[in-house]
């Protein structure tokens, strides 16, 4: 089975929604969609406090070479354009605050088109335009990795249907519910990209999905492909070494290596972008964890306050530990449910008090970690380094390495935080060279 050196096999813990279909969350009175919830520079503004905008209307567009256009999620008026608090970073900047009319009126740019004539510098602009960024959760702009330089040939598109992280089942019911839909994107993307090698990666717990694509994609020419179930299998260097057997050089991209990989949300997406011009204002995301009464899969709207979620699926249902925008190893923990639901919000979950209360120890130098780790770091020697403020020395034991996956922190049984240490360390890192 195809797979990858290192990694864990968390309790996958996906049984409360992976059975679920896809409900849709009633409209929210009021959004809150910041300007900044993708990789690049945040978009810049184009409507003012009082102005009435539609449900995709444009309110922000792309404020350089990466960056990715924001759009209204609801119909109503520009309640006010405030700076506030970023719900991962925590870092001030601009978020569009509306106020719902309850109607839900599209904006008017969103009809059915024949999108089959268009250049491929069409279809970029078209997607640098409806604002698609990576849904799997790094919201990187989708039009940026599909236009790679003409120096980096690709010759293999990797569609990401892994969902490696535990609890979480969105992706899961997109493949089961629109596969055809799905399809359809990959094929935008595989002609823009001009490559015939295209695979549709999907893990050994989710056969439904692999039978579903594989009957879906049969007529394309693409294959869907089963991969062992470990975490993380669905990181990006992790699954071009699966399934194309390459590896991308340190500091290095996919595209080095001649791959592009795309998540099936993102393929959705890409294909609502392109035949009804519709920008992404919507997603869908998994709430679960074992503080939430009912785990739904819901279909949201961008800026949703999260506590509509929780409301929609009954409730907290024992006192929350940790509630976290994304999965139990890669996500981030939030201090509060106000915060909006993003682009990138593949999930929401909520841990209870017992699943949260552990106590540190010393190092037992067992190498557990470095067994763990995908990327073939020492995280160990890592944690070392920082904690006596040594940052030169884990950069170049390759600490800009580190894809935060928590592999290592999973594996840990004296329970230290060491993804957290490195995050720390990378962000001191990127201070002192933006410095220099
Ligand atoms: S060191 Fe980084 S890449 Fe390696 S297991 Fe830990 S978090 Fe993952
Ligand atoms: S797994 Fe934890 S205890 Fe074991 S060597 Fe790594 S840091 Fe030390």
């Amino acid at each position: 089975m195809l797979t990858f050196r290192g990694g864990v096999h968390p309790r996958e813990s996906k049984e409360a929604t992976e059975h679920k279909p896809v409900e849709v969350l009633p409209l929210p009175a009021r959004v809150f969609i910041p300007l900044s919830q993708h990789t690049g520079a945040p978009s810049s503004p184009v409507i003012k406090k009082g102005d009435p905008v539609k449900t995709g209307t444009l309110i922000g567009e792309p404020a350089g070479r990466i960056s990715a256009a924001t759009h209204a999620s609801v119909s109503g008026t520009v309640a006010d354009v405030a700076d506030l608090p970023h719900p991962l970073t925590g870092r001030r900047g601009p978020t569009v605050i509306v106020d719902s009319d309850g109607t839900d009126t599209p904006d008017g740019a969103i009809k059915e088109r024949d999108y089959s004539r268009f250049t491929n510098e069409q279809i970029v602009e078209a997607l640098r335009l409806s604002g698609v960024v990576g849904l799997g959760g790094a919201a990187f702009p989708t039009y940026f990795k599909l236009a790679p330089p003409k120096e980096k040939p690709i010759d293999t598109l990797l569609i990401n249907g892994c969902e490696c992280e535990p609890f979480l089942t969105a992706d899961h019911r997109l493949m089961l519910e629109q596969p055809a839909e799905i399809v359809e994107g990959v094929a935008i993307m595989s002609r823009l990209l001009g490559v015939k090698n295209v695979l549709i990666a999907i893990e050994d717990n989710k056969p439904d999905a692999v039978k579903t694509m594989s009957s879906a994609a049969a007529s394309s020419g693409f294959k869907a492909r089963k991969l062992k179930t470990r975490y993380p299998q669905g990181a990006e260097k992790q699954l071009i070494k699966a399934c194309v057997r390459r590896e991308v050089p340190s500091g290095g991209l996919p595209m080095d290596v001649g791959c592009v990989v795309q998540n099936v949300g993102t393929a959705l997406a890409v294909r609502d972008a392109l035949r009804f011009n519709r920008p992404l204002y919507e997603r869908v995301t998994t709430v679960t964890g074992p503080a939430v009464k009912e785990p739904k899969n819901l279909r949201v709207r961008v800026g949703t306050p999260v506590k509509n979620l929780i409301e929609f699926c009954g409730g907290y249902s024992a006192e929350v530990g940790k509630l976290i925008m994304g999965g139990p190893m890669m996500g981030i923990a939030v201090s509060t449910d106000e915060v909006p639901v993003l682009k990138g919000t593949s999930g929401v979950l909520v841990l209870d008090r017992a699943a949260t209360v552990f106590k540190e120890h010393d190092c037992i130098r067992c190498g557990r970690c470095i067994e763990a780790c995908p990327m073939g770091l020492a995280p160990q020697c890592l944690n070392n380094l920082i904690r006596r403020g040594k940052l030169e020395q884990a950069r170049a034991e390759h600490l800009k390495d580190c894809i935060e996956c928590g592999c290592c922190a999973y594996a840990c049984p004296a329970k230290i935080r060491l993804v957290h240490h490195f995050k720390y360390a990378k962000s001191e890192l990127a201070a002192m060279e933006r410095k220099q």
